[in-house]
């Protein structure tokens, strides 16, 4: 191994250290091929220490008062407010987007922080007083134990913040797999977290892929999965976890649809288009990649057109950029050849944005906007989720069609529906099956008090990723019905019934 460049370490126990692996893979920048780190595929030995590490951590820390576990987030969301530039710096540099879109993946898991250091309103059971005399029931929501997240390369901050801060802030461990891709800021977010107090053995991370992610499928210890990735693998990782007996939740793969109603503010929403089919090169699991024109607003394709050419392809830390690079050298060969193919299945390429030339990053993995028109089913560029700067256009003659082939494709990630007219936008919100609806908002992600969501193929588990619904998932519910005598209270005699009397 060369010895300038820094090795990833794991951190089990409290302690950052070495992994013994014999296996190794590059942490690469994507818009110049630097080799940045070099990141370990852990053992089963050492996944095995990092479980064992925060099992012998859980009995104390589920005791834990709230307000101590809350403190260590507020904490932690100052350290990451505080460090913000350069968590994104780090980010742009191996994963590729903007530096100010890097910002916004390090903020939105921030806003998920600040939500997990407000834990002690949301841990709270129910109590009904008097369900028979003398008698209260009540709800304890308490910790599993040792958790697990998998997370994917495209929001290597946002993702991972997603899953440990809350999970932890309900009392569990936690043991983390980052995306092999990109795990160096994820790993500057553990060491801040660790500044910020919380215990040794309560955060753990192993490093590597498909092997390590089986193990943690399989490992009797490990209550509860989190996963955040494709649909293939997800769904892997999903129907193995769940014959373990484990809970999980995994928010998978998308093919996001917006519909454009001809009513629609033009400018506004072709910009708001050529962000979300574009920004982050298309690598979003919330990106549009697929757009519905309705009626006359068919007539628009030359004008986004002409917005998309106005966009910058560069480096994400070249000033003006739009779009960086995608992830790997793999990537962009396989966004290129599906471009290809959707030429060959007989779309229309209105714009074309294979090998565009960028000055000083010539190595880099760049696609530039990319159009086609006349898109269908069956074809390559519409069945497959490219994860590129890809957009497919479809023509649709009213919002009955456009609905009704939304809810024909197989994902349900998020959709937008472009229009004035509350009508319409209320009968979409009512009728499209999809987890995140847009009205006239591209990307509706929604903030931590709501949770991430998802339907049909493109999650698994009844529970998403943050707000009410991730405490229901990191926490297991007891029901205790409590009666209590003193001396003075007249014994009832036998009771044979079920009745609470
Ligand atoms: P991926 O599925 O390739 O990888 C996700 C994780 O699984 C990584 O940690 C990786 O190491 C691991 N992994 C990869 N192959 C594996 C295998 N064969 N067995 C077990 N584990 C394996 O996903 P990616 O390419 O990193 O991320 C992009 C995908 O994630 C897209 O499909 C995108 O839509 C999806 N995504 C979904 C959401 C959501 O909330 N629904 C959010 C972000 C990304």
């Amino acid at each position: 191994m060369t010895a300038s460049i820094p090795t990833i370490p794991l951190l089990i126990g409290g302690k950052f250290v070495q992994s013994s692996t014999t296996q190794w893979r590059d942490v690469v920048n994507p818009a110049t091929q630097e080799v940045l780190a070099r990141v370990p595929l852990a053992t089963a030995e050492e996944l095995a220490q990092a479980v064992a590490a925060a099992k012998a951590a859980f009995p104390a820390w589920r005791k834990t008062p709230i307000g101590t576990r809350a403190r260590i987030f507020l904490k932690y969301q100052q350290l990451i407010r505080d460090n913000i530039k350069s968590l994104a710096a780090l980010l742009t540099a191996e994963q590729g987007k903007t530096l100010a879109d890097a910002e916004g993946d390090v903020f939105r898991g921030l806003e998920v922080v600040e939500h997990a250091a407000a834990i002690g309103n949301l841990q709270l059971g129910e109590l009904a007083n008097n369900v028979a005399t003398g008698v209260d029931t009540y709800t304890l929501l308490q910790p599993l134990g040792v958790c697990a997240g998998i997370t994917p390369f495209n929001f290597p901050a946002m993702i991972p913040l997603w899953m440990f801060p809350m999970a932890i802030a309900c009392g569990n461990t936690f043991v983390l797999k980052p995306s092999e891709q990109d795990p160096m800021v994820t790993m500057r977010l553990v060491e801040l977290a660790i500044e910020a107090g919380i215990p040794n053995g309560v955060l753990n991370v192993v490093h590597g892929a498909a092997e390590v992610v089986d193990a943690i499928c399989d490992h009797p210890d490990i209550k509860a999965v989190s996963f955040v990735g494709s649909t293939r693998v997800g769904t892997h990782v999903y129907n193995r976890a769940s014959l373990n007996g484990k809970r999980v939740q995994c928010m998978m793969g998308a093919k996001n649809h917006a519909i454009v109603l001809p009513d629609a503010n033009k400018e506004q929403t072709l910009n708001a288009i050529a962000g979300a089919a574009f920004g982050a090169a298309g690598q979003r699991c919330m990106a549009l990649p697929v757009v519905l024109l309705v009626g006359e607003a068919q007539q628009w394709i030359p004008e986004l057109v002409a917005k998309a050419q106005t966009l910058k392809v560069s480096s994400g830390t070249e000033p003006g950029t739009d779009v960086g690079p995608v992830i790997s050298c793999a990537a962009r060969e396989r966004i290129e050849s599906l471009i290809e193919r959707g030429v060959a299945d007989g779309a229309t390429l209105e714009l074309d944005g294979r090998k565009p030339v960028v000055p000083g990053y010539e190595q880099g993995n760049f696609v530039g906007p990319t159009i086609f028109s006349g898109v269908r089913p069956g074809m390559a560029i519409y069945d497959q989720e490219i994860f590129g700067p890809v957009l497919s256009i479809v023509a649709a003659k009213d919002i009955d069609e456009a609905i009704e082939f939304i809810n024909a494709n197989p994902n349900g990630n998020g959709t937008a529906i472009f229009t004035q007219s509350g009508a319409a936008a209320r009968r979409f919100q009512e009728d499209i099956d999809v987890g995140q609806v847009g009205i006239n908002v591209p990307i509706p992600v929604p903030v931590p008090m709501f949770s991430f969501t998802g339907s049909r193929a493109s999650k698994l588990g009844d529970l998403g990723p943050y707000g009410k619904q991730v405490v229901m998932f990191y926490t297991q519910t007891k029901t205790v019905t409590a009666r209590w005598f003193d001396d003075s209270t007249v014994a009832q005699g036998v009771n044979t019934t079920i009745s609470l009397k």
